[in-house]
């Protein structure tokens, strides 16, 4: 066994969101293992590596993760440097933890390397902070998203204790997600920001609120969107209703 696996997050899309340390080991790594989100860029600076796509995309064709880990191990036996690239950072959503177990069980060396994960992109993008002193003291991170033979998940009850949700993963199921958070004990007038394609040139902003949430079915987000759920987004929102800009395409915030 020589070599060591960095699990490396690669940000929400923008390249030039990449740590300076993931973006140094992506530059020696001799393989790297990379989700689909990856942008090409990104994957450009690992321009001596053996780049191999095990990504997944929700309804897509995907690599079984056990299959996954497998390939971390016997890679290390191969290469130095090797290189699990995720979106966001590896440690939220990321199945970080199987990858972890496996390469403990083998022995196999590993290092983790942070990236910037996709709802801080999303609150950079709309320009609206998670947090705000003496209203919003706390944030949930969930996702609704319960895979093959998991056992129950309480994501909604997480988000109704909390001042404030973002919602991983769940673009696809916004109606279910409004009926489970009002069941909650939401209220149905809460704003809801939704930024598809956060950092990148495509990026949307969606505001609506929770009764509304079903409706972005017909708003045809096809890129990864992350939902915020909480009352630091109501000025925003109220702009944004006024404007009849709600549901519709509401400008992001223009980077300079
Ligand atoms: N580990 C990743 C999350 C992986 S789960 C991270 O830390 O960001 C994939 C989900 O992340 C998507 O379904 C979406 O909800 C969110 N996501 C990823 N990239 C995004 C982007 N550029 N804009 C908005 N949401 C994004």
């Amino acid at each position: 066994m020589t070599g060591t696996v960095y699990l490396v997050g690669a940000g929400p899309g923008a390249p030039d969101l990449l740590t300076l340390r993931a973006a140094k080991l992506l530059e020696r790594a001799d393989i790297v293992f990379h989700d689909a989100l990856v942008h090409a860029d990104t994957l450009a600076l690992a321009a001596r590596a053996v780049k191999i796509a095990v990504g997944k995309r929700c309804g897509r064709q995907s690599t079984a993760q056990k299959f996954i880990n497998k390939r971390l191990v016997d890679a290390a036996t191969a290469y130095d440097i090797v290189v699990r690239l995720k979106g966001g950072d590896p440690m939220l959503f990321g199945r970080a933890h199987e990858e972890i177990a496996a390469l403990e069980l083998a022995s196999v060396r590993y290092e983790v390397v942070p990236g910037v994960t996709a709802a801080l992109a999303a609150a950079a993008e709309i320009g609206t902070s998670l947090t705000q002193r003496g209203a919003v003291r706390s944030v949930t991170f969930a996702t609704p998203r319960v895979g093959e033979g998991e056992g129950t998940n309480n994501w909604s009850n997480s988000i109704a204790v909390a001042d404030a949700g973002a919602i991983y993963m769940g673009a696809g199921q916004a109606t279910s997600i409004a009926r489970e958070l009002i069941d909650a004990g939401m209220p149905a007038s809460l704003p809801v920001a939704i930024v598809e394609n956060a950092s990148l040139p495509d990026v949307r902003v969606i505001y609506t609120t929770l009764a509304a949430l079903p409706a972005i079915g017909n708003a045809g987000i096809a890129g990864p969107a992350l939902i915020f759920i909480g009352k630091q987004f109501s000025a925003r929102a109220a702009a944004a209703s006024q404007a009849g800009l709600s549901i519709a395409r509401a400008p992001a915030r223009r980077r300079g």
